[in-house]
């Protein structure tokens, strides 16, 4: 016999935790159903970002740079500490406490919200069916109105570096090491490796960052790429552009890694851990019968409408399985809009006003187009850029490298693109996010008053620069 449900989402992740409890407030019977086992075979919520993703990162990031800033940066404050020292397994004991209180707190809100979590391997049949395959190989169905898919994403693993326990490891071993690495390869300068790259380098690893593309971080916008690989060289990130990884080899603990040079020539690195950070795919294995009517694409993403609507009537999906950038709060916008959409709401949202962020230090953080994408588009823009070096209370930090850069439209002043990068970032962009979201125009910022001493003046100052009219910067245009 099945159980009948009004939503069944399968997958716990940050995009089907948050459509499951938005689907129960809504007044729709729901389920998630999660294949995620702990070590004492309980169900785990939270998937990639919580479990092995944002998290644990941001974590380690955390505690990372307060090491580094008891170490170097203490002492210009007058503050002296004696020898500072890290000890690795209490930092790692610290990320799994957080880690487990909140996974822990998703499941109480599951239970608070009335959500059924049913643990298992689900698999999308026909007609809203689902079949579920507990840990034990028993197997039992769920029938559902709507459907949510929220299965997320795994790590691209590349022929030439397989994995190796504790040497040659994706997200979730870099996240783990047991010691310090003398020295530490990681192939992908993207947002993993650099994130994961900068934990380990501020305590103490030699860090050489393997990238296949002659570009770095090709995406963004060049002024920011620019002047991060700027801070990350002086920071000691050794980032080897167009190095193409041929093969590893596992000999007495490091790994030996053969690399081929943009000139064409070779050589070969040794290293004691490799971290491999190439991307990651959406996880559609097992997830959908022969006759389920869902369609992938090229690429292997589900194949889905501006809404989230796969082919197969009343199945939806969304997250890291679908189009669109791999990030958690963009999983969970997508899962609140189907829950609204199923409930008989009205719901859209703006893909133009995602924010980025990658979590080095300085942070770097974007929403909207760069210039380059601008220009080639061939869209009249203003640009205004206002550094941290002239900001008041990012002296008062010693935290002064790196600027805002705002872009607008040339006609109507709208802003089209904000890139910063400095402390905070990751904060500091949300106001772009809201100005953009809002339909604001740069003199809408330039108009709005800002606490002194803050940050966020950088993002006022920016503002005001788009027409030549920064207060603490000199000047090109005089005012009318
Ligand atoms: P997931 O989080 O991957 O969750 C999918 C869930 O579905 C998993 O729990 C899985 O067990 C379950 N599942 C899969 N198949 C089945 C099945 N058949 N039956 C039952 N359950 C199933 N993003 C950010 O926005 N900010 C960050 O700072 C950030 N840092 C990151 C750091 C790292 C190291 C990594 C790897 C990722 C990071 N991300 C970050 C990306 C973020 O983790 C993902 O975008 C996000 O987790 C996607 O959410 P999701 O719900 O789509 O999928
Ligand atoms: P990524 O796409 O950010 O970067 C992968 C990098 O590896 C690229 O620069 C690519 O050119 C390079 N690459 C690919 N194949 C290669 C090869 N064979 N040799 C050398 N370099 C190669 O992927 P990622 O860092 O693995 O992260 C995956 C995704 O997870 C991100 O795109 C992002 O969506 C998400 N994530 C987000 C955050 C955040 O929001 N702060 C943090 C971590 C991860």
């Amino acid at each position: 016999m099945s159980q009948e449900f009004d939503l069944v989402v399968i997958g716990g992740g940050p995009g089907g935790y948050v459509a499951a409890i938005r689907g129960a407030q809504l007044g729709l019977k729901t389920a998630c159903v999660e294949k995620w086992t702990s070590d004492k075979e309980a169900p785990v919520l939270g998937g990639t970002c919580l479990n092995v993703g944002c998290i644990p990162s941001k974590a380690l990031l955390d505690s990372t740079h307060k090491f580094h800033d008891a170490k170097h940066e203490f002492e210009e404050h007058g503050i002296s500490t004696g020898e500072v020292s890290m000890d690795v397994a209490a930092m790692m004991a610290r990320k799994n406490t957080i880690v487990n209180n909140l996974t822990m707190g998703v499941a109480g809100l599951f239970k608070a919200n009335g959500v059924t979590l049913i643990h298992g391997t689900g698999q999308l049949q026909k007609d809203r069916v689902i079949k579920v395959t507990a840990a034990d190989g028993s197997e039992s169905q769920l029938k559902a109105g709507s459907v949510i898919l929220a299965a997320g994403s795994v790590p691209i693993n590349i022929p030439p570096a397989p994995l190796v326990e504790d040497i040659v490891v994706d997200n979730v071993g870099a996240l783990s090491l047991s010691e310090v690495p003398k020295r530490l390869g990681i192939i992908g300068a993207g947002v993993i490796g650099l994130e994961m790259g900068t934990v380990w380098q501020r305590l103490g690893s030699d860090v050489v960052v393997l990238e296949a593309m002659d570009t770095f971080l090709g995406t963004t916008d060049k002024d920011l790429s620019k002047e991060a690989a700027k801070i990350l060289k002086k920071q000691g990130m050794n980032i080897r552009l167009g190095a193409l990884v041929t093969g590893t080899q596992v000999v007495n603990n490091e790994v030996k890694v053969a690399v081929k040079k943009a000139d064409g020539d070779s050589e070969t690195l040794t290293f004691d851990k490799l971290i491999v950070a190439v991307g990651r795919k959406p996880y559609t294995e097992g997830l959908l019968s022969a006759d389920s009517g869902v369609v992938l694409d090229e690429r292997g993403f589900v194949h889905v409408n501006l809404r989230c609507k796969t082919d197969a009537p009343g199945v939806y999906a969304i997250g890291d399985i679908v189009r669109g950038p791999m990030l958690a709060h963009k999983a969970s916008e997508e899962g609140m809009m189907v829950a609204d959409i199923i409930a008989g709401h009205k719901a859209l949202i703006n893909y133009d006003c995602i924010p980025w962020v990658i979590y080095t230090h300085p942070e770097m953080a974007w929403v909207g187009k760069t210039e380059q994408e601008l220009k080639a588009e061939g869209v009249e823009i203003k640009v205004g850029k206002f550094p941290f070096a002239a900001s008041g209370r990012a002296m008062a930090a010693n935290d002064t490298q790196g600027f805002v850069k705002l872009i607008a439209d040339a006609q109507t002043d709208r802003i089209l693109g904000c890139h910063i990068i400095g402390g905070n970032a990751s904060e500091l962009i949300a106001q772009a996010v809201i100005a953009m979201e809002f339909g604001s125009s740069a003199e809408d910022l330039a108009l709005t008053v800002f606490a002194h001493p803050s940050l966020s003046e950088a993002i006022h100052e920016a503002a005001l620069a788009v027409d030549g009219h920064a207060i603490h910067m000199a000047n090109r245009k005089k005012r009318k």
